[in-house]
C-alpha cells in the first residue's frame, strides 16, 4: 500500500469516526465558528440555546433546511435524542406552521428533538391560544426566535380566497382573508392562480408577524429589548427550500 494510499484511508477512517461522533458539522460547515459545533450535538442544552443569539437561531434553522434541500440530513438518532430530552427541554424556537402535511417544520430544517416549540393551525394565523403559547415559549422557556412559516399551494389560503363555508373552518379562514384584500397583484385574483395564492401567503405571514406584535405586549416587550426576534419565512413545497424574510 502506498503511503499516498493509507494516508487517503486514514482520512476516510478520520471522517467515518467525525460521522459518528457528530462533530462532522465542524467539517462541513467550517467558518461557521460555534454554530457548527453544536448543530449536530444529541441535544440543545441550557448553556447552548442561552448564549445563541436570536440571528445565530435563525441562522441555524436556514442551515437545516439547506441540509434538506440539499439531501445532507444528519443521521438523526431520534431515540438518543429522545432519552437525552426526557427530563427537560430548552428550545431556541417557537413556529408558527400551516397544519398541511407536506410541511413538517422538524423534517424540513432537520431539527432534533427537542429544538422548537411547534404550533400548527391551518393558514399559519395567530389566535389568543397561540399568543399564549408564544409567550410560555418565550419569556418562560427562553425561546428567543418566533417564526411564523407560510407555504406555497397553500389550501387554506385558497379557501380564503374561494371565500370556502364549512362549519368552524369559515371563521378560521376569516382570519386569512385581511390577507387577500391586501396583497397588491395585478394578474388573475383567483385560487387558481398559483402565483398570487403565494403571494397572499406572503402577505398573510407579514401580516400575522404584525398581528403578534400588535396582540402580545409580552412578545413585542421582548423583541424591542433585543431578546426575541419575530420572523417569517415561506417553505415552496415543489424545491423543498425555504426562503427566510429579510434574509
Ligand atoms: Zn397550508
Amino acid at each position: 500500500m502506498s503511503a499516498q494510499h493509507r494516508h487517503s484511508l486514514e482520512a476516510l477512517h478520520r471522517r467515518q469516526f467525525l460521522r459518528a461522533s457528530g462533530a462532522i458539522a465542524a467539517m462541513a460547515l467550517a467558518g461557521t465558528g460555534a454554530l457548527s459545533r453544536i448543530a449536530f450535538a444529541t441535544v440543545l442544552t441550557k448553556a447552548e440555546r442561552d448564549k445563541l443569539s436570536p440571528d445565530e437561531i435563525l441562522a441555524l434553522l436556514k442551515k437545516g433546511n439547506e441540509r434538506f434541500y440539499t439531501g445532507k440530513r444528519e443521521n438523526h438518532d431520534f431515540l438518543a435524542q429522545q432519552r437525552a430530552t426526557a427530563e427537560g427541554q430548552h428550545p431556541a424556537a417557537v413556529l408558527l406552521s400551516c397544519i398541511d402535511s407536506r410541511a413538517p417544520a422538524e423534517t424540513i430544517m432537520d431539527l432534533r428533538i427537542g429544538d422548537i416549540f411547534n404550533c400548527r393551525v391551518a393558514g399559519n394565523v395567530e389566535n389568543p391560544d397561540i399568543l399564549g403559547s408564544m409567550e410560555f415559549a418565550c419569556k418562560l422557556s427562553g425561546a428567543k426566535v418566533v417564526l411564523v412559516m407560510g407555504h406555497t399551494a397553500c389550501g387554506a389560503i385558497k379557501g380564503a380566497i374561494d371565500n370556502a363555508e364549512l362549519g368552524n373552518l369559515t371563521g378560521l379562514l376569516a382570519k386569512i382573508k385581511p390577507a387577500v384584500a391586501a396583497t397588491t397583484y395585478s394578474g388573475e385574483r383567483t385560487s387558481k392562480n398559483y402565483a398570487f395564492v403565494d403571494a397572499v401567503a406572503r402577505k398573510n405571514v407579514e401580516l400575522t408577524i404584525a398581528d403578534i406584535r400588535r396582540e402580545s405586549p409580552v412578545l413585542a416587550d421582548l423583541e424591542s429589548k433585543g431578546a426575541i426576534k419575530i420572523a417569517g419565512a415561506m417553505y415552496n413545497l415543489k424545491t423543498g427550500r425555504m426562503d427566510f424574510f429579510g434574509a
